[in-house]
């Protein structure tokens, strides 16, 4: 893709999911990638998988805000100034309002919005003395529109939403040859159903809609195919390496005039 190959780029989150694909696909687009995760197993496998590709990681929980001078520093050291950060890890804490606890609200927020102000936040004030770049915030679907049961997870998208506009503003009326985007993915297939699966059968009440959700996959798992037949138009969930085909567009110099846009891969199914 253009623009790409030999470029030093930045992915949290990048030991599985969206994150670990977009890592994967930046790689394989030639450019040279730092990932980062609270799991470093999976940072390791992220690794194997990108074989001869450039991918160095290290260790980071995305809401220490000291650490991401340090990682901003290793990435450079790796591989040079960087000029894409994918700020991707997340988390969906699920339950219904009236349950939910103030400690579940600010860790959600802490992850999931905190984060990405952060990693921007150390992205511009580098990346405008470096030639600029591409800073990607994986927001969601639930980032535009409300969900029950998902009230702080939404809550947080949405923030990432009107960050992200704010930040690529003011990166433009500043000069700083940065752009800021948000991508708002459907239902993607990742593990990030099956680590939220309690706390999202626990938010429905609807024993029709619980045994739906399970159909195929027993009482302990979520069908994530049953759920994206139910909702999508497109009658199936969305892959991780969809998502990070996108990413890799508007890391690359192909998205130089998408700036401070939400870009929706959903299956249309925020289309009705
Ligand atoms: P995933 O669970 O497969 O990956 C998330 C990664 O983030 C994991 O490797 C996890 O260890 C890491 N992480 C969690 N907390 C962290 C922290 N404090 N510091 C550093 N890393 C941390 O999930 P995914 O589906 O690949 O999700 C990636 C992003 O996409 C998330 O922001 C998620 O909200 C968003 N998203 C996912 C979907 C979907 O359907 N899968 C839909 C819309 C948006």
């Amino acid at each position: 893709m253009k623009g790409i190959s030999g470029t030093s780029a930045l992915v949290t989150g990048a030991a599985s999911g969206i994150g670990r694909a977009a890592a994967l696909g930046l790689v394989a687009a030639g450019a040279k990638v730092y990932g980062t995760d609270i799991d470093a197993a999976g940072l390791a496998e992220t690794k194997k998988l990108a074989g001869d590709g450039v991918f160095e990681f290290g260790s980071q929980d995305v809401t220490d805000e000291a650490r991401w001078d340090t990682v901003m520093s290793a990435a450079e050291e790796a591989h040079g100034a960087v000029s894409t950060i994918v700020n991707n890890a997340g988390v969906a804490i699920a339950g219904p309002i009236v349950d939910f606890s103030l400690a579940d609200w600010q860790k959600q927020m802490a992850i999931n919005m905190d984060s990405v102000f952060l990693g921007t936040r150390a992205g511009m004030r580098r990346m405008k003395d470096t030639g600029g770049g591409s800073i990607i915030n994986i927001s969601s679907v639930a980032g535009l529109r409300g969900a029950a049961g998902a009230s702080a997870y939404c809550a947080s998208k949405g923030g990432v939403r009107l960050f992200t506009k704010a930040a690529a503003v003011e990166c433009a009326q500043m000069n700083y040859g940065i752009r800021v985007n948000s991508v708002h993915p459907g239902i993607i297939d990742t593990p990030i159903w099956q680590k939220s699966i309690t706390d999202m059968l626990n938010a429905v009440d609807d024993p029709e809609q619980v045994a739906a959700l399970t159909a195929h996959s027993g009482a302990n798992s979520i069908d994530v195919d049953a759920i994206a037949a139910q909702t999508s138009p497109m009658g199936r969930a969305g892959t991780a390496q969809e998502v990070a085909d996108l990413i890799v567009f508007l890391a690359s110099d192909a998205s130089s005039y998408i700036n401070g846009q939400e870009m929706v891969i959903d299956g249309a199914m925020t289309s009705r």
